[in-house]
């Protein structure tokens, strides 16, 4: 029999995403607090006598299936470090949606990290898989542990936020997707000859989140990079407003976009939201999620 392993592994929303000046190596120094939502890739890894990556959901065509896959990059990292062969297919069944400022191929790396970790039996410590993740990329490390975090530097030194209640979203996914890079690029466009403030976490949206107060933390989400992403996209705006009418408490792009999210009281204005959102033509698809969201989990046969 062959013997498989599966990881499930959360999306996240940035709450907070405060963005310092291009330091000299071009990054940007963050102070980044991320939540999980519960809306999830799986990734399963079974032996093969090479390594090849499949995909499977409604974005698959977008995700690249090469070597640059953020979970074959994971394998083949794990698999270097333990001079082990990295022959192994790769099949993720991909819910989030793609380049959308969700994580999701960060998500990817870090589920196929801890499969193949579960398969080859590698005995990698918590704290090795961590700073692989950071290697892949500075979401990744996040995607592993999930919960809530404040990163700083890039985004992948982190710390574990508590979160003291359920909050409920509702995300709006456009169409296409927007390139990281070139969502920093604006923002350092926009600006330049500017003085830009030393990113630092909000005491008001950390204690938001202890307390599970959605009022509170609907006053205090915020990103910098929304600015760029809505220069970029004008269109999000009309996506923003119209989350926003139907009567989500706060609304906010995700990440460097181009998904919006948005903050609801709950279950019930979430439903009445993604109605509103959908039939606005402002977006290709509308979602229900909640927050917090365990990190990548292996999940049982
Ligand atoms: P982030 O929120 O971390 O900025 P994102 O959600 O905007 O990321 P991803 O879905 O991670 O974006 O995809 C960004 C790009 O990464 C894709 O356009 C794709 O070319 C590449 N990529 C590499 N591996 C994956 C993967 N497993 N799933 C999706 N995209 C991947």
């Amino acid at each position: 029999m062959t013997h498989s392993v599966t990881v499930r592994v959360p999306a996240k929303v940035n709450v907070q995403l405060a963005v310092g000046a291009p330091r000299p190596d071009g990054f940007h120094d963050l102070a980044n607090v991320f939540l999980a939502v519960g809306m999830y890739d799986e990734v399963t890894v079974t032996p093969a006598d090479a390594l090849r990556v499949t995909c499977s959901g409604p974005d698959a065509a977008s995700v690249p299936l090469d070597g640059t896959n953020l979970a074959a990059r994971a394998a083949t990292a794990l698999a270097a470090r333990y001079g082990i062969a990295p022959d192994v297919h790769l099949h993720i069944d991909k819910d989030i949606p793609v380049a959308g400022g969700m994580a999701g191929g960060s998500a990817d790396g870090a589920a196929a990290l801890l499969a193949c970790d579960a398969l080859w039996n590698t005995g990698a410590s918590r704290e090795e898989l961590l700073a692989i993740c950071a290697e892949l990329g500075s979401d990744v490390p996040f995607s592993l542990i999930g919960g809530a975090a404040l990163g700083v530097g890039r985004g992948e030194r982190l710390s574990p936020v508590d979160v003291g209640g359920t909050f409920h979203w509702v995300f709006a996914v456009a169409d296409g997707g927007l390139s990281t890079p070139a969502v920093y690029g604006e923002f350092d466009r926009l600006t330049a000859g500017t003085e830009v403030p030393q990113p630092a976490a909000s005491a008001g949206l950390l204690s938001a989140l202890r307390t599970g107060d959605t009022a509170a933390l609907a006053d205090t989400l915020s990103n910098d990079l929304q600015a760029a992403a809505l220069s970029l996209r004008p269109s999000l705006a009309d996506t923003l407003a119209a989350g926003t009418a139907a009567g989500a408490l706060a609304a906010l792009v995700s990440g460097s976009g181009p998904t919006t999210a948005f903050l609801v009281s709950d279950e019930e204005s979430a439903r009445k939201v993604a109605d509103a959102l959908l039939s606005s033509g402002t977006c290709r698809s509308a979602r229900a999620a909640v927050s917090p969201a365990p990190g990548a989990t292996l999940q049982r046969p």
